[in-house]
């Protein structure tokens, strides 16, 4: 009884937020077919800003408790796991699956930029018109990214995961340094035994406090939601979106192939879950990541679907999800390559079989490196560019219409977490009440 209750609370949330991003594109349309995008004073400016900062909070909340949750969440997980070599394995898998479906992202962003080419009958007048024009955006340069090429990144990365100072990785908020740390501290803990048994019930009490926390911010995540959709949409260049529409659908059509039919096959067929059932219960997730842009910020959201809802054992989606929020981004794996081609088309540059081979490692491996943060994709596209001996100014030419494809990517992104989460929680025999709950 008390579970059919919750369910139910669950599956209004999803319309509610439904409700508020459909009412924020309709109000922000309509602002912005009155008077204009990127009003910068005035009294629609002061709106502007006032629903930017509603959505903000929102946005707050989440991060607020991104450090505390991945921290007590992982440490239990790990205690609870009672062997190293489970995680050994859980840890493997997890990894490789998330290169398999990267690497197939972008394969798939590789054929239909190929089979569409994007770039060609563009009418650049419209776009210099537009003021569309080839430049370094100043968050590309201030990065040096350009002079840092992909294995440099990788390796960076993964040295970089050994925190100096944990205390430093929390403040900074180092989601990777935080998980390698955790992990470390909780085996250490299981190898002290019983007598670290009183700090391990006090994270165990942390993480349900934590848990609890998440479900009190997702009360007011379909209002906030809303105006921040609604402040997006007033400032969304619709014709910037019209010139460059040919490339945004590419973008689009290949993250529905990857998100609507690869992914939904793995969950299906490895996972052996129904992806329609999973897709329910991380709705959530998904239109908050749709809505914020940020698989950090969703962090918390995605795992509450995951165990809640979906039914995947916390020792999983604990472990699996803020490794997958940092490193695992197939949707933006996917757009990276699309729009380096695009951008080479749009230039008349002429790109070689072996220079999309190149094109493909750099993409998948620039978007491990990526943060969870909106426009992070757009920055480490600097290392594909580079990697492919094209100039970083033609990042210019696409970042009129970023954000909105930020948010369908960021969508993928956190999608494509949570297919892990099954998968490997199916190999693992961590699902629970799926056969009767599906039956
Ligand atoms: N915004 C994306 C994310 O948080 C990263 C990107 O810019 O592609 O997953």
């Amino acid at each position: 009884m008390e579970e059919t209750k919750k369910k139910k609370k669950g599956l209004d949330l999803q319309w509610k937020i439904l409700i508020g991003i459909v009412a924020g594109i309709v109000l922000g349309i309509t602002y912005n077919k009155l008077f204009g995008p990127g009003v910068t004073s005035g009294p629609i400016y002061v709106q502007k800003v006032f629903f930017g900062y509603a959505g903000d909070i929102f946005i707050r909340l989440l991060r607020m408790m991104i450090v505390p949750l991945v921290f007590a969440s992982i440490f239990t997980a790990v205690v609870n796991l009672g062997d190293v070599r489970e995680l050994g394995k859980i840890g493997g898998k997890t990894v490789a699956y998330y290169m398999l479906t990267t690497a197939l992202a972008v394969l798939i962003g590789l054929i239909l930029v190929n089979i569409i080419h994007p770039g060609k009958g563009i009418d650049k007048e419209a776009l210099a018109a537009l003021n569309i024009t080839a430049e370094v955006p100043e968050k590309v340069s201030d990065q040096g990214v350009g002079e840092r090429s992909a294995t440099i990144i990788i390796i960076d990365t993964l040295v970089n995961m050994i925190p100096k100072n944990p205390a430093g990785a929390m403040a900074k908020g180092d989601v990777l340094q935080i998980i390698f740390f955790t992990i470390f501290f909780a085996i250490m803990a299981a190898m002290v035994g019983r007598e670290s048994d009183t700090l391990s019930n006090v994270i165990h009490g942390l993480d349900l406090i934590m848990q609890k926390s998440v479900m009190a911010v997702m009360i007011i995540a379909p209002y906030c939601i809303f105006f921040l959709v609604t402040a997006i949409f007033m400032d969304l260049g619709v014709a910037a979106l019209s010139a460059l529409g040919k490339y945004a659908l590419t973008v689009m059509l290949g993250l529905a192939i990857h998100a609507a039919i690869t992914l939904p096959l793995l969950v299906l067929i490895i996972g052996r879950y129904s992806p329609i059932r999973l897709a329910k219960a991380l709705s959530p997730a998904i239109l908050t990541a749709w809505s914020t842009a940020s698989s950090a910020a969703t962090l918390p959201i995605t795992m509450d679907c995951l165990s809640r809802r979906a039914g995947v054992d916390k020792k999983i989606g604990n472990f699996v999800l803020p490794l997958g929020a940092t490193v695992n981004m197939d949707g933006t794996a996917l757009y990276e390559s699309v729009a380096v081609i695009f951008i080479a088309e749009l230039m008349g540059i002429d790109l070689t079989i072996g220079m999309q081979v190149v094109i493909f490692i750099t993409a998948t491996l620039a978007a491990i490196g990526a943060a969870a943060i909106p426009g992070a994709g757009l920055v480490t596209m600097g290392i594909v560019l580079t990697a492919a001996g094209m100039p970083l100014d033609g990042i210019g030419l696409i970042l009129a219409i970023d954000r909105i494809l930020d948010q369908f990517r960021t969508a993928v992104n956190v999608w494509g977490d949570a297919t892990a989460a099954v998968v490997v929680g199916r190999m693992e025999n961590a699902i629970t009440d799926v056969e009767e709950e599906m039956a």
